[in-house]
């Protein structure tokens, strides 16, 4: 048969896997050479008649190529983090490829913190965490791309920081960048339809231009997938479960030691030593914490993973990996981080230290930082 391109991006066409670039659905295929039509890929043929960019996973040595021609150009680099799985958001070795240009840093779903916690605060947070990259952001911003939010800040702060060059959006996968971009888009354009008509054979197919007035572009860069994102192990669907969709609510639970909160099927916290006490869970209001002993726990979770205790289902099992034990001895007021699911505030001093022991899947880091509450 002979090849098909897509006559947006010029990927080669193919049916069979959704998530790589090409992908078309068969009957469209069919349609467009019955019909001898030209014939966009998914990808295009939404963002032509939707503005709707739709995100295509590219593997790591294709990141890496993608991010070098970053370093080449001159240019603004916005990087996406998001804010509740900061440790999944990183970009190893971004501060290296983006070199001499500046960096501006979106913490975005800002939507899901407790009102409680202020801007500055996080943005504070955050700065420390690129900081340890090795990234030094000229600014940092937050956003909440699925309700609109400082949308126009951002606009007018890229304007400001680009200073007539390009512009690169990078961010790993499920960070909100589609959205984020799509929120920019509608912002400008007021819904009109602007992208269609500039994209070109020959663009290439692993970035999204957005021209821009001055013949400028933003470049919407594909996300890969963080091997320490907990979205790595789970079903779309139960990702979309367990990653909340607004303001998470905390809920304390009084624990003696010696007990265990199981987070769904997912993960784990051990209460080891120290005085009875409050542990605050920072969740999404689906996931559901069971407490049990933690002499049982062990046999508990074998029994009951993928029934009692879900996600994941009884059908996923098999891909989900097992869970590693972290133990900490805290003497500080911290937040015991899952990647990607949420934290634990514990609270504790020299005087009066408290055992912990967090359990992730293999591969789904575990970190501690000071409380942000
Ligand atoms: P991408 O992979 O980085 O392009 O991420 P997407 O734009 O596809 O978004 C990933 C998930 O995060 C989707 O379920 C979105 O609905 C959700 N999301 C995106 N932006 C926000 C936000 O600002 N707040 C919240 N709560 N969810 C968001």
């Amino acid at each position: 048969m002979e090849e098909l391109l897509c006559i947006g991006c010029g990927a080669k066409i193919q049916s069979e896997n959704k998530e790589a670039a090409g992908y078309t659905p068969r009957s469209s295929v069919e349609k467009a050479t019955e019909s001898d039509s030209d014939l966009y890929c998914q990808r295009c043929f939404r963002l032509r008649h939707y503005n709707d960019i739709v995100d295509v996973h590219i593997s790591d040595d294709e990141f890496l190529t993608l991010l070098h021609e970053v370093g080449d150009s001159q240019a603004l680099v916005v990087n996406v983090v998001d804010i509740f799985d900061l440790n999944g958001s990183v970009i190893p070795g971004l501060s290296r490829f983006v070199s001499g240009n500046d960096v501006l840093l979106v913490g975005n779903k800002k939507d899901i913190l407790p009102k409680s916690v202020k801007d500055s605060k996080v943005t504070q947070w955050l700065r420390e965490r690129a900081h340890e990259e090795g990234l030094r952001p000229v600014d940092v911003l937050l956003t909440s791309a699925q309700n609109h939010y400082a949308i126009k800040e951002l606009i007018e702060r890229i304007e400001e920081l680009r200073a007539g060059r390009d512009v690169y959006v990078v961010g790993v996968t499920n960070v909100g960048k589609s959205t984020l971009i799509n929120a920019v888009i509608s912002e400008i354009t007021g819904d009109k339809n602007v992208i269609t008509t500039s994209r070109f054979p020959g663009t290439t197919l692993d970035k999204i231009e957005i021209p821009l007035d001055d013949g400028s572009y933003i470049f919407d860069t594909p996300g890969i997938i963080h091997r320490h994102q907990m979205a790595h192990y789970l079903s779309a669907k139960d990702l979309k479960y367990v990653s909340p969709k607004k303001e998470i609510k905390p809920k304390t639970y009084q624990l003696n030691p010696e007990q265990t909160l199981f987070l769904g099927g997912l993960a784990r916290f051990d209460f080891i030593k120290g005085d009875k006490q409050g542990f605050t869970a920072y969740f999404d209001n689906n996931l559901d914490l069971r407490r049990t002993k933690l002499a049982g726990a062990d046999d508990f979770y074998d029994k009951h993973q993928g029934d009692l205790l879900v996600p994941p289902h009884a059908k996923d099992l098999a891909e989900f990996p097992a869970l590693v034990r972290h133990e900490f001895t805290v003497t500080d007021k911290i937040d015991i981080v899952y990647s990607g699911l949420g934290w634990i505030r514990v609270k504790a001093s020299s005087s009066q230290p408290v055992k912990v022991a967090a359990w992730a899947p293999d591969g789904v880091g575990v970190v501690i930082r000071k409380a942000l509450i």
